[in-house]
C-alpha cells in the first residue's frame, strides 16, 4: 500500500485536477454549479434568524451531529470546543492546537454550513493527527470539508425548505471549481470558453488568498491555485467518477492510492 501521506501530497492533487480526461467532467460541474448559483441569486431570499448567542450555536451543533455522521460516515469521537466570536469577520476557522472551532455571528444557514465545514477539520484532526500536524495535506481537508458542506446543504434545503443553505456553500464552491477548470485548461493548452470568462466578470465575491496560493496568468485571466481549488476540484471529480460516498472508503481504509491509479 502506498503511503497515505505521500498519496495525499499536493503534487498528486495538481496532477488529478490537470488531467486531460478530467476537462469535460470539470466543465460539466462548473456549468451546473454556475447555473445553480445564478438561479439562487435571482430567487428572493427568505427571512432567516441570526445566530448571535453561544446557546443557539450549540443547538445547531447538536442538530448537525446526526446529519454529519451520515454524510461523513464517521461519528464525532470527541466534541470540539466551540466558541462564538462576534468580532470574527470570517464564517469560521479551526484552531488545530487547541481543537477549537471559532464561528462568527451571522445568518443561520451561513453559520450552520461553516460549522459543518470546521467539524470536518476537527474529525480529521482526531482521526489522522499526523496529517493535521502540518498544513501539507490541507487541500485534502478543504476538499472533504466542501464536499460535506455540499451534501449537508442539500439535506437542509430539502428538510427545511430553504435555498439559503445551498447559496452559503455553492457560491464559494463555484469560485473554486472555476479555478480548477481554468487550471485544467492551462495545463492542457486549451482556451478558456467565453462563458467562463463571463463568470469571472460577474462573480461578485473576491478570490481567496491563502498561504499556499499560486497565481497564474492565462488567456487574459488570473487563476488561483490553492488548497480550496485543488481540494474541491479533486473531490468533485472523484464524486462524479466513483459516486458521492467514495471518500468514506478512503477514511476507513486510510488508503488514497486506490483512486490514483485509474
Ligand atoms: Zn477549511
Amino acid at each position: 500500500m502506498e503511503n497515505f501521506e505521500e498519496a495525499l501530497c499536493r503534487e498528486n492533487f495538481e496532477r488529478i485536477v490537470g488531467r486531460k480526461k478530467h476537462t469535460k467532467i470539470l466543465e460539466e460541474i462548473l456549468f451546473n454549479e454556475y447555473h445553480l448559483v445564478r438561479k439562487l441569486k435571482k430567487d428572493k431570499p427568505c427571512k432567516e434568524s441570526h445566530v448571535n448567542s453561544i446557546n443557539s450555536l450549540l443547538m445547531i451543533y447538536e442538530g448537525l451531529k446526526p446529519i454529519l455522521k451520515e454524510v461523513i460516515g464517521e461519528k464525532i469521537s470527541k466534541n470540539p470546543n466551540i466558541i462564538l466570536d462576534k468580532n470574527f469577520r470570517e464564517a469560521g476557522e479551526y484552531l488545530f492546537e487547541e481543537k477549537k472551532i471559532r464561528i462568527g455571528a451571522g445568518p443561520e444557514s451561513t453559520v450552520k454550513m461553516a460549522l459543518a465545514h470546521e467539524i470536518v477539520h476537527h474529525i480529521i484532526g482526531e482521526k489522522f493527527p499526523m496529517l493535521s500536524k502540518t498544513e501539507k495535506y490541507i487541500h485534502f481537508e478543504e476538499g472533504l470539508g466542501r464536499m460535506i458542506e455540499k451534501r449537508a446543504s442539500r439535506i437542509f434545503e430539502r428538510t427545511e425548505k430553504k435555498e439559503s443553505y445551498l447559496l452559503a456553500t455553492f457560491d464559494d464552491s463555484l469560485r473554486e471549481i472555476k479555478n480548477a477548470f481554468k487550471y485544467n485548461c492551462y495545463i492542457n493548452y486549451r482556451s478558456i470558453p467565453k462563458w467562463v470568462k463571463i463568470i469571472d466578470k460577474i462573480h461578485e465575491r473576491f478570490e481567496y488568498f491563502s498561504g499556499d496560493d499560486v497565481k497564474i496568468k492565462y488567456g487574459g485571466m488570473n487563476l488561483f491555485i490553492n488548497r480550496y481549488t485543488l481540494g474541491n476540484g479533486v473531490f468533485s471529480i472523484f464524486s462524479k467518477r466513483y459516486g458521492d460516498d467514495f471518500y468514506k472508503q478512503i477514511l476507513k481504509s486510510r488508503d488514497f492510492s486506490i483512486f490514483l491509479k485509474k
